[in-house]
């Protein structure tokens, strides 16, 4: 398998080149030649597959690069019982007639980027140990994604994580999460000021290219296609769930930011499973809805950005967008780097709403959309609780509310689990009055001796830490 760049340069890449790098040379995103399909037959032989099983014939599809054999035992390394929990990894649960919720949050950090980041931790590993290369990642998080990365790398050899996150903005449990991890290749920075200077400083120190290249800096960011692929393998393993044959089709919500996991379930509609809708659920940050109901893609500044009681949905720009648009517009790159470097750079929006490529994001592509407030969340997480007995997080809120407003008779709607409710006590008390249930490995985690250091929001005090941490 081949990839290509949504803007249209000419150079292919293959996996493994592409697995430790950003974006593609032209400022656009990686995406396969084509979706290899899957039949009728391919999906009954691969029901009965565990986990691990699946996620090896999946990924097996779009990485040639990496013989079979050790291909099979990063994925049964990655996807196990110890690390998620469960022997399903993904246990699908019946919510109300026809409304399923598929757990994806039993990852060591309780959110599902931890169904991705775990599998990049075990690539990340070997790929560096087959070039003898080392890798220094550095990040900036307000929460999920950088507390994923560190127990995904946490003792990998040849990688430094270097994760900067604004000091004293997280929730305890969050910063707790993280600065209780006492491994050695793990470096947490806690900056003076907000996620912003956090991430500004993240770019300045990319763009110095020569710091880069000498301190070997990469990203583990979302648009990082072997983290989109890994997700693509929940999907399928949610269909098998919900049905008991490969002749019904299902739909998915999912809750989203920045069109990563939703992009998975984009492909994997288009390696043919029988999915029906694809429900884009936002909060109150609603690029996504708006676009799907208007046709215009408005990216919003960091003032007209809202902190939300679902902050992991907080964006201001979909950074996975341009994929799907690619796909949108036939896979015409002029048209995709026209729409993201010329109209969206010169305007801050595009606008394909008198464009006849707009209507088939519904009828080919199945997308729909809803949009939440905090009022909302807090609505259905009572209604859940008290009607179902069951406890979900701010972000799953989200998702249950747009999928009830896209349920069609006969179609199981499967509501992607994307963090556990111990996550966002504060909201949940907010609602219900009281804590949520805390899994036995979390208890006292506040007390742990904490390893992090503070910096001031100034791109030269983390490159000398980073200078002096790696040798
Ligand atoms: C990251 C995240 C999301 C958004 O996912 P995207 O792939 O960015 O769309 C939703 N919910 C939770 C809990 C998250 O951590």
């Amino acid at each position: 398998m081949q990839y290509l760049s949504t803007r249209g340069h000419p150079e292919r890449r293959r996996f493994c080149e592409i697995l430790l790098e950003g974006l593609a040379p032209d400022g656009g995103l990686y995406l396969p030649e084509h979706y290899p399909k899957i039949d009728a037959a391919q999906l009954a032989k691969w029901r009965g597959l565990s986990y691990a099983e699946l996620a090896f014939e999946v990924l097996s599809l779009y990485i040639d690069d990496i013989p079979a054999a050790d291909l099979k035992a990063i994925c049964a390394k990655t996807y196990t019982e110890e690390v998620f929990g469960t022997p399903d990894i993904v246990p699908l649960r019946e919510l109300e007639d026809g409304v399923y919720i598929e757990a994806l949050s039993n990852g060591p950090t309780l959110a599902f980027k931890d169904m991705a980041m775990q599998l990049l931790g075990n690539l990340f590993e070997y790929e560096l140990g087959r070039r003898g290369e080392q890798l220094n990642i550095l990040g900036a998080t307000s929460g999920d994604t950088g507390s994923a990365a560190e127990y995904a790398m946490r003792g990998k050899k040849g990688v430094r994580v270097f994760m900067t996150s604004p000091d004293g903005r997280m929730s305890p449990f969050q910063q707790a999460q993280m600065f209780s991890l006492q491994d050695e290749n793990i470096h947490n920075i806690a900056v003076a000021g907000v996620f912003d200077d956090c991430q500004d400083i993240v770019k300045a120190v990319s763009n110095d290219l020569a710091f880069k290249r000498k301190y070997k800096i990469g990203t583990v960011n979302s648009i990082n296609w072997a983290r989109l692929l890994a997700q693509v393998v929940y999907y399928f393993a949610g269909y098998f769930q919900a049905t008991a044959t490969n002749d019904k089709p299902v739909s998915f919500t999912v809750p989203s930011g920045n069109f990563g996991n939703v992009c998975a379930g984009h492909v994997a509609r288009m390696m043919g499973l029988p999915i029906r809708t694809l429900v884009v659920a936002t909060n109150e940050n609603d690029v996504l809805d708006e676009f799907f109901r208007t046709g215009v893609y408005r990216v919003r500044s960091a003032a007209d950005t809202h902190e939300t009681s679902s902050p992991s949905m907080d964006i201001s720009k979909a950074s996975n967008f341009e994929r799907f648009i690619f796909d949108l517009v036939g896979r015409d790159a002029a048209k995709s780097r026209g729409l993201f470097e010329g109209e969206l750079g010169r305007t801050g929006q595009f606008d394909l709403s008198s464009d006849p490529v707009f209507a088939k994001a519904a009828s080919e592509f199945g997308f729909a959309s809803s949009r939440s407030t905090h009022a909302d969340r807090l609505a259905t997480i009572r209604d859940t609780d008290k009607r179902f007995a069951t406890l979900i997080d701010t972000h799953t809120a989200d998702g249950l509310k747009a999928a009830r407003e896209h349920l069609v008779p006969g179609v199981p709607m499967i509501v992607l689990e994307t963090a556990l409710p111990i996550k966002f006590a504060e909201t949940i008390v907010e609602a219900l009055g009281h804590e949520p249930d805390r899994p036995a490995r979390f208890q006292g985690i506040e007390e742990l001796p904490k390893r992090v250091v503070k910096l001031p929001a100034d791109v030269e005090a983390v490159k000398a830490y980073i200078a002096k941490h790696c040798d």
